[in-house]
């Protein structure tokens, strides 16, 4: 099995390597195999990377924004023909499901990049009427913007911040998690084919030292990160230094309110998709279920049910529903996790430990995990885990359950279930959170603007929104009479 690029780098329209850099594997997670040996980027990769992301700029900004969309929309195309080799790399990178990857990962890749193609031709300033003189203004690139992302999504991650970033008229360099370093170079490649100037969106491989670099690099205008709140408490302070722009799109402990009048199988399926598509490894994850009394012990037995015949296996057989967590390293921060719900007094009721995968015994598997009788001081209930494993809580009243829903230092995303329609919409009012879902979860259409509250999170992607986090407003105020001075 192998998925070697060409190079490590992709640079100014090019594949670049230097093999000075410090040498890292890919690992396919179902099986242990190495796919790809690559070098993290040295300081003259990294100098390189900006450098051409400079002039890069400098031509896209004077290019129509209609004609800058074209690139995009171009690309996106390539991207959908190509679903399928490129839903096998993010399988291989990853180690996610053939069957999840073929829809979730580079179909939304395409949909980010076509979505803001058609807000770039929209891009305008206003008229500011002021008597005799007029004001109007401009919306204007930032700059070179570093990407720097997580290892959950990394094809969808690279295009949701590239599509907006060079919709603007701004260049990236994308520095990818180490874990999964291959889809990011396949959007660089596409995006030259699609007709984007040499530079315009380059690729630096490398570890948290380089995304470092990048982040406090004089030419960079901004930095948008995803990845755990504790890197991004760094990031946003190195990037304050420098005053420069931000988006933060961290972890999360979301909650998901299920009420005695819920649809009792559109609220397990939503709390499932919340806790194990992905094997559990998604930011906005509804990983504490709070469960209304009346309707628990039918939930927490049918959902048991559910849970127990997920179909575990080989991440490249379309009939497999959950494949490996992405590495061994992970899957043993999971394990500690369930060991401490044991210890700390919560129920298993379903998984919790390590399935039997014929033929995939060096594979980072872990079972889809329930616990019932959480408490909410307990640490399953309270830290970010990124598996699959779901906390079930109770509660009595709809108070009740907003006020321990809320009482994290979390704030990405939150569900309710009910068929109150006016009860729904005052719980996702009250919810402290940037998404929240009615009767569903985990939907994140590229049209919604998603992103986090709280320690979630700053800025916004997806939406008309995210545009916004990728420009800046320029007056331009002009005077049509004599200047009127005192001196
Ligand atoms: P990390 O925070 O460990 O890493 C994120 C990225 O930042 C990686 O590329 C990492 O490089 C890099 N990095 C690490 N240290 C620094 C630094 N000092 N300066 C600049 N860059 C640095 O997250 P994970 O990759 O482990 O991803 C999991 C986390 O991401 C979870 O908390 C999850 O909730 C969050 N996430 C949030 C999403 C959202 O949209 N809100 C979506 C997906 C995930 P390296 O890998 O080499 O350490």
């Amino acid at each position: 099995m192998q998925a070697q690029p060409t190079a490590s780098h992709f640079i100014d329209g090019a594949y670049v390597e230097d093999a000075a850099g410090r040498p890292f594997e890919s690992v396919h997670a179902a099986t242990g195999e190495t796919i790809a040996r690559l070098h993290a980027a040295t300081s003259g990769i990294v100098e390189a990377a900006m450098a051409s992301a400079v002039r890069a700029q400098r031509e896209w900004a004077a290019v129509a924004p209609a004609a800058r969309a074209r690139v995009l929309r171009r690309a996106a195309e390539i991207v959908r023909e190509r679903n399928r080799a490129l839903s096998e790399l993010e399988t291989l990178d990853t180690g996610k499901p053939i069957q999840e990857t073929l829809v979730a990962d580079a179909a939304s890749g395409a949909d980010a990049l076509e979505w803001f193609a058609a807000l770039a031709a929209t891009i305008a300033g206003e008229s500011v009427p002021l008597g005799r003189d007029f004001a109007y203004t401009r919306r204007e690139p930032l700059g070179v913007c570093v990407g720097i992302g997580a290892w959950n999504y990394p094809t969808q991650i690279a295009c949701w911040k590239a599509a907006p970033a060079l919709a603007c008229g701004n260049a990236m360099v994308f520095k990818p998690s180490e874990v999964t370093p291959l889809g990011a170079l396949k959007l660089a490649e596409i995006l030259i084919e699609a007709g984007a100037p040499n530079g315009l969106f380059n690729v630096v491989q490398g570890f948290g030292d380089v995304g470092a670099a990048l982040a406090t690099h004089a030419d960079t205008a901004k930095v948008s990160l995803t990845g755990s709140v504790a890197t991004g408490a760094k990031v946003y302070s190195a990037a304050a230094a420098g005053m420069r722009h931000v988006t933060m799109e961290l972890g999360g402990k979301s909650p998901i309110l299920v009420f005695d009048d819920a649809s009792i199988e559109a609220a397990i399926g939503g709390a499932m998709l919340g806790n194990f598509y992905s094997a559990g490894q998604i930011c906005s994850n509804g990983t504490r279920v709070f469960v209304q009394t009346g309707l628990l012990d039918r939930f927490l037995s049918r959902l048991t049910e559910r849970t127990r015949a997920i179909r575990i296996g080989d991440p490249l057989d379309p009939d497999t529903q959950m494949g490996p967590l992405v590495s061994l390293a992970h899957r043993e921060k999971v394990l500690g996790f369930v060991e401490a719900g044991r210890r700390e007094g919560a129920r298993l009721v379903a998984g919790g430990g390590v399935p039997k995968v014929q033929g995939y015994e060096k594979g980072a598997f872990v079972e889809p995990t329930v616990f019932a009788d959480v408490t909410d001081d307990m640490t399953i209930a309270r830290e970010e885990i990124f598996g699959p494993v779901m906390s079930v809580l109770s509660f009595e009243t709809e108070e009740e359950a907003v006020a321990r829903a809320n009482a994290t230092p979390f704030g990405l995303a939150a569900g309710v279930f009910t068929a109150d329609i006016a009860r729904a919409h005052r719980v996702a009012e009250a919810l402290q959170a940037g998404i929240c879902w009615i009767n569903a979860y985990n939907l994140t259409p590229v049209e919604a603007p998603f992103g986090g509250v709280k320690r979630s999170g700053i800025g916004r992607e997806n939406g008309r929104a995210a545009m916004d986090f990728y420009s800046q407003s320029k007056t331009i105020h002009v005077c049509l009479g004599g200047v009127d001075s005192p001196y």
